[in-house]
């Protein structure tokens, strides 16, 4: 396949690091060379950070009222439906999620949420505020500045998109940092943005290590605020750098999402649901729906279930598009999920089925889809992300109980609750900390529910209206008023 743009994008231009650096990409199913990227380091971010700097404060960039911007957003949704096959083939070469992921629900998703956003950017108002005889006092809502944006390798687009939409709508500028391993459909995306008009500078794309680079617009002067979606461990980082200059953060971080099972559902509808829910996207998933927390009566019932729908998550070619199974990322990855499934069964647990590599045509990162039973909420396949297609049951005995296990866990990302009482179940739903709360396979991956995480697992929200408001300042004008109340 023809990959176009393997270079850095800085102030409209595509160049090489300065050092000459690169980073070959390796194609996950295959094993195969995908391409050499350029690896920017701490020069390069200077100088994408510069050029973000000045499309913010000159340029064409500040002069262009919502409805403008707006329209860019539009157009460039409409080059993404043009384009979509190729940027879902590059999607899928680079990170190994099967093609049908990439061109029916991500790809698409990207061109709604420039739709969505491109609708909030003539609507920045602000408010007139009562109360001190003798003024007329209002706010404005004005862009955040310069947003750094740092990218994982699971979603290396849609991630990228749910932060870039909100920021241009509401007049920022970017530089975004795509995951040295998944760089491509970031740099596409770099291009589009030229191509559809929005003036150069404003979106800079510089691949490279996070440790150098992202590192380096982690401590950038010139950036106002940092986006960043990954682990916790590094979140942490992006919090402690930040504070040098107290930038603004938002946080994607991980999760370790319950999925609660009753007696009393609709225990097909909820195998299916949990299948989806920990091997959409070969397990590489924040919000994925990693601890399965059974009912003890219908503990064996409904393993059996769930595996026997297994078959529908073989690992397969992920360019064909009957595969629902790709890949790991990179090989590294791989031997990691591999090594915590190990450590999960010195620990005590069980391989019902899976727990072993596995291979295509001979080929590829593959895993086979995993269930761990026997495992405790205490084990650290529980407590730590595996990021892989691992799925470790628990039981339980009752709705404390299973509130109580839910709840005992550092992250609060995401979670389903699955009962034919909606009463009990929403009962349930109330009392689990997490962002987003499923009941009965209702639907939240959608661009306006907010997104985000409660403890560790982040800060702030993605998508929705308070996805928009991330990316805005407040300013209170104080007028002096000649009218009399
Ligand atoms: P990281 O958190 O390490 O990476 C996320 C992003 O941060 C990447 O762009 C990475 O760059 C960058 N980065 C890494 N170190 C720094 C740094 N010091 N300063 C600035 N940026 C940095 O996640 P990984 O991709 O390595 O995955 C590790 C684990 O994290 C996974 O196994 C999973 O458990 C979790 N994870 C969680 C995600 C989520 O959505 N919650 C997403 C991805 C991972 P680069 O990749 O180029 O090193």
């Amino acid at each position: 396949m023809e990959i176009k743009y393997t270079q850095i994008l800085i102030n409209g231009e595509w160049v090489n690091a300065a050092d000459g650096a690169t980073h070959t990409l390796i194609n996950p199913a295959t094993e195969e060379k995908l391409c050499d990227v350029a690896s920017g380091g701490a020069g390069e971010i200077e100088a994408a950070v510069a050029s973000s700097r000045a499309a913010l404060e000159t340029g064409a960039w500040p002069k262009m009222d919502g409805g403008t911007r707006g329209r860019l957003l539009w157009k460039l949704a409409d080059l993404f439906e043009r384009d979509l096959m190729e940027i879902a083939r590059l999607e899928t070469a680079n990170q190994g999620k099967p093609i049908f992921e990439s061109s029916k629900i991500e790809v698409p998703f990207v061109a709604s949420i420039f739709r969505y956003y491109a609708g909030w950017a003539d609507k920045l108002g602000g408010e007139t505020i009562p109360g001190i005889p003798g003024f007329l006092n209002y706010t404005l809502r004005e862009p955040v500045g310069v947003v750094g944006m740092i990218i994982p390798w699971n979603f290396p687009l849609l991630l990228t998109v749910w932060k870039l939409a909100p920021a241009l709508a509401a007049g920022c500028t970017a530089v975004i940092k795509p995951s040295e391993a998944t760089p491509l459909t970031a740099l596409k995306l770099g291009a589009l943005c030229l191509e559809a008009g929005i003036p150069a500078g404003v979106v800079n794309v510089v691949p490279g290590r996070g440790s150098v680079a992202g590192q380096a617009l982690l401590d950038a002067r010139g950036v106002d605020k940092i986006a960043f979606t990954g682990s916790t461990e590094v979140g942490r980082t992006v919090m402690k750098s930040a504070a040098g200059t107290i930038k603004r953060v938002s946080l994607e971080l991980g999760g370790k999402s319950p999925n609660i099972v009753f007696a009393d559902a609709k225990l097909d509808a909820a195998a299916n649901g949990a299948c989806s829910g920990i091997f959409y996207n070969k397990g590489e998933v924040c919000a994925a729906g990693s601890r399965l927390f059974v009912e003890k009566k219908v503990h064996d019932e409904f393993v059996e279930m769930v595996r026997g729908k297994m078959t529908r998550y073989s690992p397969g070619d992920p360019m064909d598009d009957k595969t629902r199974f790709g890949p790991q990322v990179t090989k590294q990855h791989r031997d990691s999920v591999l090594a915590k499934v190990a450590a999960g069964v010195r620990e005590g647990a069980t391989i019902t089925i899976g727990g072993k590599a596995a291979a295509v045509n001979g080929k590829g990162f593959f895993l086979e889809p995993t269930i761990l039973t026997g495992v405790r909420n205490d084990m650290e396949v529980a407590r730590e992300e595996i990021f892989g297609p691992v799925l470790c049951v628990i039981p339980f005995s009752d709705d404390d109980d299973a509130v109580r296990i839910a709840n005992r866990s550092q992250y609060g990302l995401s979670g389903a609750v699955h009962s034919a009482s909606t009463e009990r179940a929403l009962a349930v739903a109330r009392r689990i900390r997490t962002g987003t709360l499923s009941v009965n396979g209702a639907q939240w991956f959608h661009v306006d529910n907010p997104f985000g995480g409660y403890k560790q697992s982040g800060v702030g929200r993605e998508n929705g209206r308070l996805g928009f408001e991330e990316y805005l300042e407040t300013k209170v004008i104080a007028l002096p008023s000649e009218a009399k109340p």
